[in-house]
């Protein structure tokens, strides 16, 4: 049984009950509907177009309904699915499709000028999503459908998906079926999803915390994931305000929901799963919404494995706000030290992951996918330490830690310090060179609207908190911080606009 059966088994069960339901127009589709359009579809795929087995098919769109029915339809043709993030420009849009090669490319009106030019680059097919008479036709009236996928095996790949893109160039992982259903079996286990659940989804289904961390598994029981087209504070908040359980959102999600002014009066009565990670997660956001009685979760995955490597449960996130807890289900962790040898105990080191919730690797990148996993192991490249309870708190990426005075410097840890700050908004630390310490912090600071706050004030209440070599030497404030589609601070592009500062 992978995903898709899972759904076959809900359309047969109850084919009227909603699995989508698009949060801007309210239209979607029923478990009915979905399994027999993506059944559909893939028929297209298949007898119509002549689709071989493996091929890839672009999917180039703000998230929607059809959006999930064309991933679960490459499922039913042995098709290769591939979400692609619509916020890249065309010429890097041009490298990724050029990467993975796409026979099909499906696009939506708003991006049809950058698909015509993929298109015309790579040969393939295009298909228009919003043309009259064109795909919505074409999959209610196709001549046959495929109902069953029982000859994928769980070594398959179903999806590529991109990487965030934080640290360079976005790298393409493959989803294994195995891997993808793991994870879901990963998200059951975690207690976050319940039978029937009512999801909010706002985070784009080209990344793997969109789709695979609760979409999916929320589909796989019966649940109605709300589809957010994208990020809105405002319809955000009124929607958990009515009758949404579950939730997850990226840390600058967060922040621009309780930096809204609708906060202050919103109220979430039937949240039961409100969990944030993706990028280091600052203690005020639990604050912010322990005052309105809700816990947030911190969890933590990436797109290589997973997502759903670790979230708290509600007891740990109560007591210690930014822990990710312990491994869930199958995922298998440990820390170790620069020459790889294993920590036990207390420890602070590099985080890696084992276990059935690993990629096989990269796309068509033989060298990168065995220099990241090696043994059965999965380098993150993430800092992670033990308390003595055995949880781990996730404390940076090793690529940001800089080096001052001899000492290590995790951005991560000032960034949280700064969001105590009554009036900023936004923040980000980087090391930048110095002649004397070798490396120093630069804090770029978002105040808060209309409110006025002075570099010199923010760099004095560093000094005042922290130790001396961890308070930036300097602050700038900026009006925005340059962020991936998934909220991600992109400081190589900091680093690059700023590493001359101390000079
Ligand atoms: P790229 O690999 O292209 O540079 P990326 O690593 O941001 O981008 P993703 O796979 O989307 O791409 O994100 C995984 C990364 O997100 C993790 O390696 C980690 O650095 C970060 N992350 C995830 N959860 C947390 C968390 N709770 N706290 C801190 N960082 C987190
Ligand atoms: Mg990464």
């Amino acid at each position: 049984m992978q995903v898709i059966d899972w759904l076959r088994r809900a359309a047969e069960q109850y084919p009227e009950r909603i699995a989508l339901e698009e949060l801007e127009t309210g239209a979607g589709r029923t478990y009915g509907e979905l399994d027999a359009r993506a059944g559909r579809l893939g028929w297209i795929f298949k007898e119509h177009f002549k689709l071989p087995p493996g091929a890839r098919v672009g999917i180039l769109s703000h998230n929607r309904a059809a959006h999930i029915e064309l991933v679960f339809a490459c499922a039913r043709a042995s098709l290769v699915a591939v979400p692609l993030n619509w916020r890249l420009s065309t010429s890097e849009l041009l490298a990724i499709v050029e990467d993975f090669e796409p026979s099909v490319l499906i696009y939506e009106n708003d991006f049809a000028v950058v698909a015509a030019c993929l298109v015309q680059q790579t040969r393939c097919l295009p298909i228009a999503l919003d043309e009259p008479k064109g795909y919505d036709t074409m999959t209610s009236t196709a001549a046959g459908t495929l109902s069953s996928i029982v000859s994928r095996s769980s070594d398959d790949v179903w999806m590529l998906l991109y990487t965030s893109g934080t640290t360079g160039q976005p790298k393409g992982v493959m989803q294994t079926f195995g891997m993808v259903f793991v994870n879901a079996m990963n998200t059951f286990v975690s207690g976050n999803v319940a039978p029937g659940d009512v999801h909010l989804n706002v985070l784009p289904f080209f990344h793997t915390a969109g789709l695979n961390l609760y979409t999916l598994p929320v589909l796989m029981c019966g649940g109605r994931v709300i589809i957010a087209r994208r990020f809105d504070p405002v319809a955000t908040m009124k929607r958990l305000s009515r009758d949404v359980v579950s939730m997850f959102g990226v840390p600058a999600i967060y922040l621009a929901i309780l930096n809204h002014p609708d906060f202050a009066a919103a109220t979430f009565p039937r949240l039961r799963n409100l969990s944030v990670g993706g990028a280091p997660i600052p203690a005020s956001i639990a604050e912010a919404f322990a005052r309105k009685g809700v816990v947030v979760t911190p969890g933590y995955g990436m797109t290589e494995a997973g997502p759903m490597i670790f979230t708290a449960d509600l007891n740990t996130a109560t007591r210690k706000p930014t822990c990710v807890g312990k491994p869930v289900g199958s995922a298998l962790v440990r820390i170790v030290d620069r020459d790889g040898r294993e920590l036990t105990g207390v420890a602070k080191g590099e985080l890696q992951i084992g276990g059935p919730v690993l990629t096989p690797g990269y796309w068509r990148r033989p060298q990168a996918s065995q220099a990241a996993i090696q043994n059965g192991w999965l380098s993150t490249g993430d800092v992670a330490m033990r308390d003595e309870s055995g949880d781990i708190f996730i404390i940076d990426r090793l690529k940001d830690m800089y080096i001052s005075g001899g000492e290590n410097v995790y951005p991560a840890e000032i960034e949280s310090f700064l969001y105590t700050l009554p009036n900023i908004a936004e923040a980000a630390v980087i090391g930048v060179p110095d002649k004397r310490w070798g490396e120093v912090g630069l804090a770029l600071v978002v105040p808060k609207k209309d409110i006025e706050v002075s570099a010199e004030q923010v760099r004095s209440a560093c000094r005042m908190h922290l130790a001396r070599y961890k308070a930036p030497q300097y602050v700038r404030l900026v009006d925005a911080l340059p962020r991936t589609p998934s909220g991600k601070v992109e400081k190589h592009k900091l680093l690059k606009q700023f590493t001359a500062i101390g000079e």
